[in-house]
């Protein structure tokens, strides 16, 4: 079962198939390669190899797309299916090329130039190189929600509102996120309403953290996960549980995500113990 495997088995495991997958990826091109030479989904009925590969072979619009410019650009770059294999490039990088190659008449060396420059980045860093060396405009950025009336109104509300700073709507968006998330570390670092007010105060809690020594575990770990430095849902951890004697002091405190933080516990407890909360 599964849930037996040890980890580094598991990990092992992951990785295994994971090789075998990218080499499945690549073999499932190459005969599609070969049937879209053949013209075989003619004979089955469809029109297009987008069609076929949607109607015949179960893949969504997009992966269908991803696959099909992937055999496209493997045409210009024989080399293409070999990094796929080892993972150097993926179907994000190659179709963002094809797609970027697409009725530009790109030279098949200069293709090969740009796929040797993408390997193993991210599909935004592959577009922001290949625009770059196609002497493209920069990637733009969109971020666009569908969002309700009430929603709509208070966005119009919070405009006016500011109106006298004359900002843009990204400028006055990145204000607004920027006052959200130092709220935020405000009360976690103990600033929040809540907090006891008394000074001196002593809680007979042993897992109780006073305000100022949250915000000293905040500021030793420059408001990051200790481990990771993931910055979202962190919490402070006691490195020595309270369960087994551990005290609320700096030195065995940490501030961790809460991954990392769950990922400790599960060393310490054992998954069996932590089951409900994973
Ligand atoms: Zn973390």
């Amino acid at each position: 079962m599964l849930s037996n495997k040890p980890d580094s088995i598991l990990l092992g495991d992951l990785k295994k198939l994971v090789t075998t997958e990218r080499r499945i990826l690549s073999d499932v091109i190459c005969h599609l390669e070969e049937v879209n030479r053949r013209k075989l989904y003619v004979e089955l009925g469809y029109r297009s190899l987008v069609k076929y590969c949607v109607g015949e072979l179960r893949y969504s619009e997009s992966a269908a797309y991803r696959r099909i410019k992937t055999l496209k650009l493997s045409k210009s770059v024989p080399s293409l299916m070999g990094d796929i294999k080892r993972g150097a490039i993926n179907l994000s990088q190659s179709t963002v090329a094809q797609k970027l190659f697409d009725g530009r008449k790109v030279d098949p060396k200069k293709q090969i130039e740009i796929i040797k420059e993408i390997k193993n980045k991210s599909a935004k860093k592959s577009e922001d190189i290949i625009r770059e060396m196609l002497d493209l405009p920069k990637r733009k950025c969109f971020f666009s929600i569908e969002v309700k009336d009430k929603t709509l109104e208070k966005w119009n509300e919070v405009k006016a509102r500011f109106a006298h700073l004359d900002l843009t709507d990204e400028a006055l968006f990145n204000r607004i996120m920027d006052m959200a998330v130092s709220s935020v570390y405000a009360l976690k670092r103990g600033n929040d309403l809540f907090s006891n007010k008394l000074s001196g105060f002593k809680s007979s809690n042993p897992r109780y953290i006073s305000k100022n020594l949250r915000r000293e575990v905040y500021d030793r770990a420059g408001n990051k996960c200790e481990r990771c430095c993931g910055v979202y849902s962190l919490e402070i951890e006691h490195i020595k549980p309270v369960g087994v004697g551990g005290k609320a002091e700096l030195e065995n405190l940490m501030l961790l995500c809460k991954a990392c933080n769950i990922r400790s516990a599960i060393k310490f407890y054992g998954l069996e113990k932590m089951k409900n909360y994973v």
